[in-house]
């Protein structure tokens, strides 16, 4: 098998700011780590009951779900993979499905099943990367948005990957019993996309948060509205769990959550200041970025996402729906992540 990088590190390159791989949290309760958290590097987990496992999360592709697969090994021996859930539709929490056991039942909730079969593909991302290299010549503009695109999309095997849709969906909330554990799935979404959900397991008071949770980096809101993801943090928090695994970033706990949860109640005031002086979103973004309130924020990985939120928080404010996730659409969108990715860098 062909090694993987960033397997004792980070996927992009970057100094690691956290020890990954396979981490107990919890008796028969394992978290999947992957530094530093930025895009595509995406934490899972492990449930392992009494003569069965599960799953949550695969990871962006198959080799990187090999090579989380292979490390659980050890403790699944005795308890094979019966049960996978994705929490949502972005690739990095499922495009490594094909991994799994032949006979694992998948689970996910019903809008991100539905997401999931309408969102990009992987080749759409292999053409993407491929169409961002040719524009990372170009000067200005456009070459920062294809350097920034192509750095992004770099670590990843996409033409590998043969995707395996779930085969179970929900809505609301279900409870998963695998080799005699416990875990209750609860709908969340739409906050960061259209079905998020997250997984608590009452017997070790473990909640795996998935991307409703970013652990210092800044967390991406493609749906919103922002209301719902403040009630998410919340629902995550009533759980009353010492140990919250996130989607992106270190092993946490309610600390954690409540921090993001001052982001947002922080970003949705200030955004909606900007949009009341009728500023467009990356006028807006341009502003708080350079604001003294937004200093604990800028040490935050990608603190360049914060268009991305402030757009989809705007557009609320407007009365429009979430952003279109069309490829002229997010190819705008990177632009405008790449220029206040470039202002941020200046100082
Ligand atoms: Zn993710």
């Amino acid at each position: 098998m062909d090694t993987v990088p960033g397997m004792d590190g980070t996927l992009s390159g970057r100094p690691a700011s956290f020890e990954g791989g396979l981490r107990p949290v919890a008796p028969g309760t394992w978290a999947w780590l992957q530094p530093d958290g930025g895009w595509g590097e995406a934490n899972a987990g492990l449930v392992v009951g009494d003569g069965a496992s599960a799953v949550i999360d695969t990871l962006w592709d198959e080799r990187l779900a090999a090579a989380m697969l292979a490390a659980m090994g050890a403790p699944t021996a005795a308890a094979p993979i019966a049960l996978a859930v994705n929490t949502h539709h972005d690739g990095d929490h499922w495009w490594g499905n094909a991994r799994l056991p032949a006979g694992a039942r998948i689970v996910t909730s019903q809008r991100s099943l539905d997401a999931m079969r309408h969102e990009g593909t992987p080749a759409d991302l292999s053409r993407l990367r491929r169409l961002a290299g040719l524009t990372a010549r170009i000067p200005g503009r456009p070459g920062a948005m294809g350097r920034y695109v192509r750095s992004m999309l770099a670590p990843f095997a996409f033409d590998d990957v043969t995707l395996r849709f779930p085969d179970d969906a929900f809505s609301g909330r279900a409870t998963e019993r695998v080799g005699g554990r416990a875990l209750e799935l609860v709908e969340v979404g739409p906050a960061h996309t259209p079905g998020d959900l997250v997984v608590h397991l009452p017997d070790v008071g473990v909640v795996f948060a998935a991307d409703v949770l970013f652990v210092g980096v800044t967390p991406v809101m493609w749906e919103g509205p922002v209301e719902n993801w403040i009630a998410a943090l919340d629902t995550v928090l009533g759980f009353g769990a010492e140990t919250i695994v996130p989607g992106h970033g270190p092993l946490s706990g309610p600390a954690e959550v409540r921090a993001l949860r001052d982001y947002w109640v922080w970003l949705a005031a200030a955004v909606a200041e900007h949009h009341a002086a009728g500023r467009s979103p990356l006028q807006a973004t341009l502003q708080i970025v350079r604001s003294a309130d937004f200093a604990p924020y800028r040490a935050w990985l990608h603190p360049e996402r914060a268009v991305i939120n402030v757009t989809t928080i705007h557009r609320g404010l407007s009365g429009l729906g979430p952003l279109a996730q069309t490829p002229p659409v997010r190819i705008r969108l990177f632009d405008q992540v790449a220029t206040v990715a470039r202002t941020i860098e200046r100082g």
